[in-house]
């Protein structure tokens, strides 16, 4: 250990004369303190390994530590130098050894301007590696300083809670604060800041209320752990169990890329995904929902596959503007202890907006310059309009390089739900009706994606790849785990439960998705107990979570007024197998190669009782779903849509009153008007899409008319149309060749 330090201090003897500031006595503090403290400390009993871990997982990086003032910077600063034994360097202190007088004395010879002119080129000029290094809290404020800071260093921001500043800045001297004068409300002055520091953080330490200095550095060091380890991820189908053993671990913009493991398997994190602790979560529930959404993302995906900022500005895209509605996704009191997420207030109203309109962006962001992407999709409905709408929000730059194909089901899904397809027909998209049912669409689009002589085929002559955003996407899962959060959050900001209440979540189920994402919640430190499966008539996974045998040998897909669930074949509910198997992928390899050549497999009945440990299911007849649509119409003036008036329905059969039950309402009531008003007993209901939706417009009725829809339903002629083809794989890739010969140029 001595070693170690006495290399620290080296280090720092160094630095500083190299730097013209070179103060003896700075170092033998440091020295003393370093041993004084370790020996202190009964958590780091082996400062030895502790030292040696962490300096090979900065490498020759810097951390860098960044925060408003008051943030504590430089006593945290300090803490981990004694903790890690790299040196640490305060820029405060640099700047006031150069200028041979205080940065307030500084501040007030030559102003706010001139000064971070100065401060930045100080800092632009130091070379320093393997330390720690404490801004100022306006060094964010000069981007040249900062890039050069950034190419050689880990930033770290201490996001300290507002209170904590305020009540520190109080006992401050603000004269000495660029941009901080007497009149300048301190509150303003802070969040104007918080731009700066958003621009260059590579991690958010989301201090607590109160933390001490000593807490935020062991806070800084769990962090550090974390972004130096594993963020591989494997297919659920892999042997391999640690990303060690595999030669070429995945990554998140791999995974984004690819979608579908080549082994037939899905991607999931190697590790467990990453938990927020009680703290962070209780700083969100004031949080937007935008900034609930920048926590969670950043958190899941490295700063080396998308940085923060970045993610900040993807997020403010997806989820600003183009909701209906401001909180994005709120929780309504329905009855008794039943309540509603509404995830129907984006633009092409059902839940699917989440996911799509952030993949998109995540994709541009990550997919290879050197080549164009065709992204195929196969729709039960709702996924084909979001991702339409997702795509035509990219940039026009984007727009050359990516394009997509949805094929979706004339089979079962309504007539709105395609009409609102049609309406995004253009330059780099196009939708194709299949004369099948969604699990054909399915199936064929998993047998190309995997067809490595087709998709090889593609990129040699064409330049061309092919990839997929649906949920087998990684990247559609992650924005799903932010709604079941926010609402979770919201009942406690509602003051109806206290962090640490159980709830129950009730879902229409039928990829899977947004169960495994609430199941994700859960993992990330959301108390949920029950997952409430609700599925229609098609119920091959309900009836699985009940007896553990998986049988599809006599059954085919029904269509039925919630398309959404007409699904038999759940992709995603092999993630959550794989979860509950602890990650046994031959097992995955056994029962889903029976599945596909027997049509059947059974769990053995250890593995049946942890799915059921979480896990509720029961399914719900269509005229259960017409009734429940009617009473609850008439007893609460609100209407379901048929999705969630399936949750509804095995919500009240299957929930035991001890707790708050949240059920998913995937879709707006007007997607599937026509099936609505037979249920609300409507007679003589209208043939043309747009006047089914004024029809129910007129019934004055809860939740409020859907503006986006209806705008672009009234504009377009679906008689115009007709892209069919017939439900064979073979024509589909021929669809698919022609629209790339058409879209992207042939590679010569
Ligand atoms: C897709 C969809 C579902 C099913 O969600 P999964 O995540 O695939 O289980 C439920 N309701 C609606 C309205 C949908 O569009």
């Amino acid at each position: 250990m001595s070693r170690l330090i006495s290399t620290g201090a080296r280090y720092l003897t160094h630095r500083l004369l190299y730097m013209n500031v070179y103060d003896p006595s700075l170092v033998s503090v440091n020295t003393r303190c370093v041993l004084s403290y370790l020996r202190t400390l009964p958590r780091y009993k082996h400062p030895v390994s502790l030292l040696s871990t962490l300096c090979s997982l900065v490498d020759e990086k810097n951390i860098v530590l960044l925060g408003a003032p008051g943030a504590r910077k430089t006593r945290v600063g300090v803490i981990l130098g004694q903790l890690t034994g790299l040196p640490v360097i305060d820029i405060a202190e640099v700047l006031e050894k150069t200028w041979h007088m205080s940065v307030n004395q500084k501040l007030q010879q030559i102003g706010d301007e001139l000064f971070l002119q100065e401060e930045g080129e100080i800092l632009k000029s130091l070379s320093i590696t393997r330390s720690i290094i404490t801004l100022t809290g306006s060094n964010p404020m000069h981007p040249q300083s900062m890039y050069h800071i950034k190419k050689n260093g880990i930033i770290i921001y201490l996001d300290v809670p507002l209170e904590d500043l305020l009540e520190r800045l109080e006992g401050m001297k603000v004269d000495h604060i660029v941009g901080l004068r007497p009149g300048i409300p301190v509150q303003e002055f802070l969040q104007c800041r918080q731009q700066f520091y958003h621009k260059w953080y590579d991690i958010r330490i989301l201090c607590h209320f109160g933390d001490t200095s000593e807490t935020v550095a062991e806070k800084v060091l769990d962090a550090l752990k974390r972004h130096q380890g594993s963020s591989a991820f494997i297919s659920t189908r892999s042997i391999a169990k640690t990303p060690e053993l595999m030669k070429d671990p995945s990554t998140f913009t791999d995974v984004l890329i690819e979608g579908l493991a080549l082994d037939g398997g899905l991607y999931v994190p190697a590790d467990s995904l990453p938990e927020i602790t009680v703290g962070e979560w209780q700083r969100l529930v004031e949080a937007s929902y935008a900034e609930r959404a920048q926590v969670l993302l950043e958190r899941s995906v490295h700063p080396d596959d998308v940085p923060p900022v970045k993610l900040r500005k993807m997020v403010k895209r997806a989820y600003g503007q183009n909701f209906t509605c401001n909180s994005i996704a709120p929780i309504r009191h329905l009855t008794d202890n039943l309540f509603l997420l509404e995830l129907f207030h984006g633009p092409t109203a059902s839940f699917k907006d989440f996911a799509l309109q952030m993949m998109p962006q995540l994709f541009a962001y990550c997919m290879p310059r050197t080549c164009s992407y065709l992204i195929l999709m196969a729709t039960s409905g709702d996924t084909g309009s979001a991702v339409l709408d997702g795509i035509s929000c990219l940039s026009d730059n984007d727009k050359q390089r990516i394009s997509v194909l949805t094929f979706f089901p004339e089979e079962g899904i309504s007539l709105i739900q395609k009409e609102q397809m049609i309406s995004y027909e253009g330059e780099n998209v196009k939708t194709v009706g299949v004369k099948s049912n969604f699990e054909f669409c399915q199936t064929t689009m998993k047998q190309i994606l995997t067809n490595s002589n087709y998709t090889g085929f593609l990129t040699v002559e064409y330049g061309s790849a092919l990839s997929t955003a649906n949920s087998i996407n990684w990247a559609c899962l992650l924005p799903q785990v932010i709604y079941h959060a926010s609402a979770y959050l919201d009942l406690i900001k509602q003051g109806i439960i206290a962090f640490g209440d159980p709830v129950d979540v009730c879902i229409p189920t039928g990829n899977f998705s947004n169960v495994l994402a609430a199941v994700y919640a859960k993992c990330m430190g959301i108390p949920i107990r029950k997952f409430i499966c609700a599925s229609n008539q098609n119920n091959a996974l309900t009836n699985f979570i009940k007896t553990g045998k998986y049988d599809l040998r006599y059954r085919t897909v029904t269509t039925s007024l919630s398309p959404g669930l007409d699904v038999l074949r759940p992709s995603n509910f092999e993630r959550y197998l794989h979860l509950v198997a602890h990650g046994d992928g031959q097992l995955m390899r056994e029962l889903f190669s029976q599945l596909d050549e027997r049509n059947h497999f059974q769990v053995p009945d250890t593995l049946l009782r942890r799915i059921q440990h979480n896990l509720v299911s029961d399914w719900c007849s269509e005229e259960e779903c017409l009734a429940a649509i009617y009473s609850v119409h008439k007893s609460a003036g609100y209407i379901l849509d048929p999705h969630t008036a399936v949750a509804k329905v095995v919500a009240d059969r299957q929930q035991d009153r001890s707790c708050p039950v949240i059920i998913s309402s995937t879709a707006h009531p007007c997607k599937f008007a026509a099936g609505v008003l037979q249920a609300l007993g409507v007679k003589e209901i209208g043939q043309h899409p747009i006047d089914q939706l004024q029809m129910l417009n007129s019934l004055n009725s809860l939740p409020s008319v859907h503006k986006t829809v209806l705008q672009r339903i009234g504009k377009i002629h679906v008689q115009n149309w007709q892209d069919s083809c017939p439900a064979d794989p073979n024509v589909f890739m021929d669809t698919i060749e022609n629209f790339i010969q058409q879209k992207f140029m042939r590679v010569i």
